[in-house]
């Protein structure tokens, strides 16, 4: 059975193409970039190259891009870079729905002498800029918020917010994982001081990634050691992963326009049948300012582990808005901060579709998941009984 892969929120399929790119340096081109002889040149040469693929794709200049080995990595480095740099502020401002490679270096940073404010979303899942103007002050060293969210595909305002926060001279890093590829960026007119991007969000392997530095901006490295990347991150190159990064950065421009609007076609014509044809579901997240790949849709009274099991029998990989850890249910941060009811909060369920996802697949998912649903609702002991499910939902909280 193939699989029908609806997870790109996750991670992706390295493209063919961006395979073939990095292989001469799995094998041939094994030389260091720092190197003097002509071989390590060669290295430099093709580093230098990505950096400027990379740097294209978000309208940067090449001495602004550092190569980092993830996501998590560069917004680890972003938020240590900014407050090592104006070491006499002690505010951070971030929202409740981030990515936790930001949240918990937030919450490890209030154990080390910093207040961080977490700014709330509403049931759309977007934020109000007039907390973010209440919550700015003097003493805020650094403001760091999602472009888009990895679970709703919620887009925030970030050039207004980007304003709000240089009028207060602070700095303003963005985790872009999500929105590099699906979003047109053009740093040079933005007011992002840094921005984090991941190579196995847009087809590129896993184990690489790039961070944007303003230039001007001061920045201090998270990793010390050589002097590799102008300074700015130690540790020899991963040169096929840069590579590739370089390549899947060249693709994401070549297609980003045809292949977003694409996939929002597909995505709506998805979410459109599956809301027409299922009783009692609804998309979750702002769906007017979304990204083009992602639903999230709550389907109440059943739970969203059970829809993924039978989806994954048929070959769908999709994801639930809940995480989970070891064996207990432990609903989505996400959804939590948009106030999502209990019935809907356990049965949500994200679709993220790539450029690779086809008319077939979509076709597919629609025909099977109305039978779920069904399937599981009439397992469930309160279908159409709200009270009885909250109070079994409290019940299994409170056991845990
Ligand atoms: C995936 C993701 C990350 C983490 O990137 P990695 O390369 O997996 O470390 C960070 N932020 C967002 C929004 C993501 O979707």
């Amino acid at each position: 059975m193939s699989v029908i892969y609806l997870d790109n929120n996750a991670t992706t399929k390295v493209d063919p193409a961006v395979v073939e790119a990095i292989m001469p340096y799995l094998t041939e081109y094994y030389g260091n970039p720092s190197s003097m002889h002509t071989f390590g040149g060669q290295l430099a040469k093709a580093v230098r190259t990505a950096r400027e693929q990379v740097a294209a794709l978000l309208g940067a200049d090449e001495s602004e891009i550092v190569f980092t080995s993830c996501g998590t990595e560069g917004d680890n480095a972003a938020i240590r870079a900014a407050l090592l740099a104006q070491p006499e502020k002690r505010h951070i401002i971030t929202t409740q729905v981030e990515h936790p490679a930001v949240l918990n270096v937030c919450k490890q940073l209030e154990t080390q002498g910093y207040s961080v404010t977490y700014l709330s979303v509403n049931r759309q899942g977007q934020l109000d800029l007039d907390e973010l103007e209440a919550s700015l002050t003097g003493n805020t060293a650094l403001v760091t918020i999602m472009y888009a969210n990895n679970e709703t595909g919620t887009v925030f305002p970030i050039e207004q917010i980007g304003m709000r926060v240089k009028d207060k001279g602070a700095i303003f890093h963005v985790d872009a994982v999500q929105a590099v590829g699906k979003i047109p960026l053009n740093m040079k007119t933005s007011t992002i001081d840094m921005l984090t991007m991941s190579g196995h969000k847009i087809h590129a392997p896993k184990g690489i990634g790039a961070l944007y530095v303003r230039r001007g901006v001061r920045f201090r490295p998270l990793l010390l050691g050589g002097h590799q990347e102008r300074g700015r991150r130690a540790g020899t190159e991963n040169v096929p992963g840069i590579v590739g990064l370089g390549k899947a950065a060249e693709l994401e421009m070549l297609h980003l326009e045809e292949a977003t609007k694409r996939e929002k076609r597909l995505r709506d014509r998805l979410e459109q049948t599956l809301l027409a044809k299922i009783p009692e579901c609804e998309v979750n997240g702002d769906i007017t300012q979304r990204l083009p790949n992602t639903t999230n849709i709550g389907f109440k009274y059943i739970e969203g582990e059970a829809i993924l099991l039978l989806l994954n029998k048929y070959g769908i990989c999709a994801s639930s808005g809940s995480a989970c850890t070891s064996g207990s249910l432990e609903p989505s941060h996400v959804l939590r901060a948009m106030g999502l009811p209990y019935t809907t909060l356990h049965g949500s369920i994200r679709f993220s579709l790539c450029r690779y996802t086809t008319e077939a697949e979509i076709d597919r998912v629609i025909e099977v998941m109305p039978e779920i649903v069904e399937r599981l609702r009439a397992l469930s002991p309160f279908k159409n009984d709200e009270a009885g499910w909250l109070q079994a939902q409290e019940q299994t909280l409170a056991h845990r």
